[in-house]
């Protein structure tokens, strides 16, 4: 365990998010010993979901073997969850090393209104604008955290039933 990781102060978000201490939209949508999965807490984009490190560290090749392994299992989880829940056929992903202290996966939905900004990624900063912009409301936020809490059943049915996940 990284020591930093037990003096942090208290502005670093992740390690807030990860001992409870401040919730996200929707709450916890899975965690695991290494990882802590939620809602994006800055944008209002239902089935925004970031995958963040428990531990301190910034680049992928920080990660330990045990935390790479249950990387590669969570994170395809949690896809097949936004696909069955929310219908999301279509994901980006970026793995976000300028973080403050915490490793982070994005993984950002392809919606069909984003098509107004063009093919991305190259859309993506104007799809982002207009989730800060726009998007910021009591409403949005709340189909967001509706958003994380489908996630979070559909990942806890696939636990109690792992016979429905692929071999
Ligand atoms: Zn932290």
């Amino acid at each position: 365990m990284d020591a930093r990781a037990a003096d942090a102060p208290a502005a670093c978000l992740s390690c807030e998010l990860v001992a409870g201490r401040r919730s996200s939209p929707g709450g916890v949508i899975v965690e695991d010993d290494y990882f802590h999965v939620h809602q994006d807490v800055g944008v209002a984009l239902p089935g925004f979901v970031i995958v963040a490190s428990r531990r301190h560290y910034r680049g992928w090749d920080a990660m330990s073997a045990q935390e790479a392994a249950s990387f590669a299992v969570l994170v395809p989880q949690v896809r097949r969850a936004q696909r069955e829940a929310l219908g999301v056929v279509e994901a980006y992903y970026f793995l976000q090393e300028d973080t403050r202290h915490h490793f982070h996966l994005w993984m950002l939905p392809r919606l069909p209104w984003m098509d107004a900004f063009g093919p991305a990624p190259a859309s993506l900063p104007q799809v982002l604008r207009h989730a800060h912009e726009r998007m910021n409301t009591p409403d949005h936020w709340h189909a967001a955290a509706d958003a994380a809490q489908r996630l979070r059943l559909a990942l806890q049915a696939h636990a109690t039933n792992p016979g429905a996940l692929p071999a």
